[in-house]
């Protein structure tokens, strides 16, 4: 295609900018701008044609209506927008109005172009604000899952930002029982903490069923810190609410939304949780991440590793112990679902692989067992045997009845990978 030819068919549709003349040719001459195309463009038609010199005046162009000449006051706009939040990363959307929009097809179309030659003012507008915000701020351009992101709307000559969620990975450990791991609304007042005009006598009117959970002892003060509007806390599994975790502690994510700050000590901030949970919980680990790791969290296979303190119905000595509890190592379990189980849960038979087990004597009516096992393996009916639901178990195996009477977690792993993959963290 010769451009000349085309580019004096656009100038006779009327008044342009040259943006608006450069723009069919978005795709010509990589490395230039639209305006630098469309200003060649009327310097070389102008020569080649030995006529007067015509720059043009972008707010008489009848394409964008002067759209093109206010790219730098949206660039400052959106840096006004998000004026005292912190921010590594963005993105910069635009709204044409569907009447320029209609310009840009009849440009072309009365030019002789197809109607979608070049690109679209939409994303030069991108680009062009984009760059400038850039500029100004520092942060750096970024198409999957920025910090903060635009929206310029022409039509209604707004701007509309959006601070996305920062997240923060650790693990926990609950160190006292009766601790949920999520906030547990009471089912009598659905939280409210009424009961009429009198507070809920379940929950002495404080809307929850348990006073305190992991969450509410660790998610608002990373809130507090990000100075963000709210919280959520998106744990690997969780315990039962009458089980410790110790050991290695368990996975998990703090998404805050809308932060201030994002950018924080995460030493500091470690520090400052354990203080503010008060021996009750303690996390370790802590690192900022990606989005990405939510779902990681949440999906990844992970094997548990559990101490149980169990007591038997009839005596049992240590080599009896020994036997059964090498015969579970390395087994396969069935396990139909225990009635303790939601009864929403449709009932059906799973099969769970138990990689290890130990178990230690204390008299012999009572001993501390150590299990291993594939994630979804229910402990407690491993050793008590459900009344025959799982099969083999510990009390099955003895030949006596055998209850679990303290559960706790020691470590959450990944089954086949750690949680802890370099590429999900920022820092
Ligand atoms: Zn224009
Ligand atoms: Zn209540």
């Amino acid at each position: 295609m010769d451009v000349l030819p085309s580019a004096r068919a656009l100038l006779a549709t009327g008044p342009l900018c040259d943006n608006c003349l450069g723009r069919p040719f978005a795709d010509r001459s990589f490395g230039l701008g639209n305006g630098e195309r469309g200003r060649g463009l009327r310097v070389a038609a102008a020569l080649a044609d030995d006529e007067d010199f015509d720059p043009g005046d972008p707010h008489d162009c009848w394409v964008c209506e002067g759209a093109t000449a206010r790219f730098d006051e949206w660039a400052e706009r959106a840096v006004e927008a998000v004026e005292g939040v912190e921010f590594d990363t963005y993105q910069v959307g635009t709204r044409v109005p569907p009447l320029v929009e209609e310009n840009e097809v009849l440009l072309r179309e009365d030019a002789g172009l197809e109607p979608d030659a070049g690109e679209p003012l939409r994303k030069e507008y991108n680009r062009e604000v984009g760059k400038r915000f850039g500029r100004l701020t520092g942060a750096e351009v970024e198409f999957g899952r920025p910090d903060v992101q635009f929206l310029l709307d022409l039509d209604e000559n707004r701007v509309e930002a959006t601070v996305n969620s920062a997240f923060v990975y650790g693990r926990y450990r609950k160190l006292e029982r009766d601790i949920p791991q999520t906030e547990w609304p009471c089912s009598d007042c659905r939280g409210s903490g009424r009961d009429g005009a009198d507070p809920c006598p379940t929950c002495d009117g404080t809307g929850y069923l348990y006073p305190e959970s992991v969450q509410q002892l660790t998610a608002p003060v990373v809130e507090d810190v990000m100075d963000g509007v709210d919280s959520v806390f998106h744990g690997a599994g969780r315990e039962d609410v009458d089980a410790l975790m110790l050991g290695t502690g368990r996975p998990f994510v703090i998404e805050v939304e809308e932060p201030r700050r994002r950018d924080v000590d995460v030493e500091r901030l470690e520090a400052d949780i354990n203080a503010f949970a008060d021996g009750k919980v303690e996390v370790e680990g802590l690192r900022l991440c990606t989005h990405g790791m939510v779902e990681r969290v949440k999906r990844l296979d992970a094997s548990k590793r559990y101490r149980a303190e169990v007591e038997f119905g009839g005596d049992v000595t240590a080599a009896d112990l020994t036997e059964a509890v090498g015969a579970l190592e390395g087994t396969t379990v069935e396990q139909y679902t225990p009635n303790r189980v939601d009864h929403r849960r449709a009932a059906k038979t799973r099969t769970r692989t138990v990689h290890d087990v130990e178990g230690e004597l204390a008299d012999p009516r009572h001993a501390a067992v150590e299990v291993h096992g594939e994630g979804g393996l229910y402990i407690k009916e491993l050793i008590s045997g459900d009344e025959g639901r799982t099969e083999p178990s510990l009390a099955g195996l003895l030949g006596v009845s055998a209850t679990v009477t303290a559960l706790d977690v020691l470590a959450v792993e990944g089954e086949d990978e750690p949680f802890e993959d370099e590429a999900f963290f920022l820092d």
